[in-house]
């Protein structure tokens, strides 16, 4: 077994040398075949809402003599995803925050064992290591793997710290536009994917969407309510957000009141939808105390080459336009520059702004 301690610190600088999670978790499969040379090893982490449909989205799978993984790619149909009750070990080993042993099965149909690891993160389930492997693993091996799952925990609420809304728990600012620019080239149907392209819902056509949301008369909510009050309607918006858009759109707290997400999506039309569906499903929730609230969004298509600044400005012209205009609705900057009532973006009148 090739477990040495030299080589196991080596996995650990690795495995907490990203800043990005889908590194991390590459890594983190890595690691764990070097350090116990079993058949396979796959990242699993539940997607969907805690309370509602959850299903496993595959991180990072290597098989052995394989030297890539493969995963699922970002924007995988969720519906085409296994839902989590039909993986029955890996749900049990989630549940229980337990490793599950499987098999070898006595008839020999399955000669193999697989053990199950649940990735639980401040007590949140996140998801599972799936280890394949022809003989059962040692006390000595899962003892390894535990250790460093509590490295990969450890480091995971670490990132979490520095990159999410302490409020709600979205995304802060701070990451904004590295995932704007990754998003912006992940165009055409590349990447790695798990069991073949049926998994891939519009690869190689679809598009990004930046939209502001921006809630209306907030600072009312604050002078009649008080803070707490405010802050519990902020935490709230940002439930709502979770629930009207798709696991892998982008979701951030851009500080204050104001909300960006990016979305992945088709067309025009199917994102004029989504952040339709988004300003209707605020406006017919009643806050606590509060009552009704609503926002004003503002949208863009993300261009080939496009800055982060640049598409944000365009999507933000479109918020000032909402709330000129009434407030309580959805503008899409494109239709607002095609209609003529905006300039194209980089000019207001004359003058050249970038
Ligand atoms: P508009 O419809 O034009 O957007 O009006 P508004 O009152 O929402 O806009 P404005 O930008 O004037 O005010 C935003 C307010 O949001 C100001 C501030 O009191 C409040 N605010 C910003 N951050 C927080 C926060 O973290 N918690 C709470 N409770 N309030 C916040
Ligand atoms: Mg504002
Ligand atoms: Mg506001």
């Amino acid at each position: 077994m090739p477990h040495t301690v030299p080589s196991a610190i080596d996995h650990l600088a690795a495995l907490t040398g990203y800043r990005d999670r889908d590194l991390l978790d590459v890594t983190l499969a890595h690691a764990l075949m070097d350090l116990l040379a079993p058949l396979g090893v796959a990242v699993y982490k539940l997607a969907g809402e805690e309370q509602g449909d959850q299903r496993w989205l595959l991180r990072a799978r290597i098989d052995a003599g394989q030297p890539t993984a493969v995963s699922d790619p970002p924007w995988v149909a969720f519906e085409t995803l296994p839902a989590r009750e039909s993986l029955p070990h890996h749900d049990a080993s989630l549940r229980r925050q337990a490793v599950v042993e499987l098999g070898p099965s006595p008839d020999g149909q399955a000669p193999q064992t697989t053990t199950v690891f649940p990735l639980v993160a401040e007590g949140e389930g996140l998801g599972v290591i799936e280890v394949r492997s022809a003989q059962r693993l040692t006390a000595g091996m899962k003892r390894t793997v535990c250790s460093i799952l509590r490295i990969y925990r450890n480091f995971h609420g670490l990132l979490d710290y520095s990159e999410r809304d302490t409020l709600t728990g979205l995304l802060n600012r701070k990451t904004f536009d590295e995932a704007f620019l990754k998003t912006a080239h992940q165009g055409s149907g590349v990447a790695a994917t798990g069991d073949g392209d049926r998994r891939h819902d519009d690869a190689g056509l679809s598009k990004h969407w930046l939209g502001v949301v921006d809630i209306d008369h907030f600072k009312h909510v604050n002078d009649r309510f008080g803070h707490l009050i405010g802050d519990e309607v902020l935490l709230l918006v940002a439930r709502i957000l979770r629930s009207t858009f798709r696991f892998h759109d982008r979701l951030y707290r851009f500080g204050g009141e104001e909300f960006v997400v990016l979305l992945r999506c088709p067309q025009e039309a199917d994102a004029a939808l989504a952040f339709e569906r988004l300003r209707a499903n605020m406006e017919a929730y009643t806050f606590p105390q509060v009552g009704r609230v609503t926002a004003s969004i503002g949208f863009t298509e993300v261009r080939p080459g496009d800055a982060p600044s640049a598409a944000f400005e365009r999507a933000d012209r479109a918020v000032y336009h909402a709330k000129q205009n009434g407030r309580n609705q959805v503008c899409n900057h494109e239709a607002l520059v095609r209609s003529g009532v905006l300039a194209p973006a980089g000019k207001v009148g004359d003058v050249e702004l970038f």
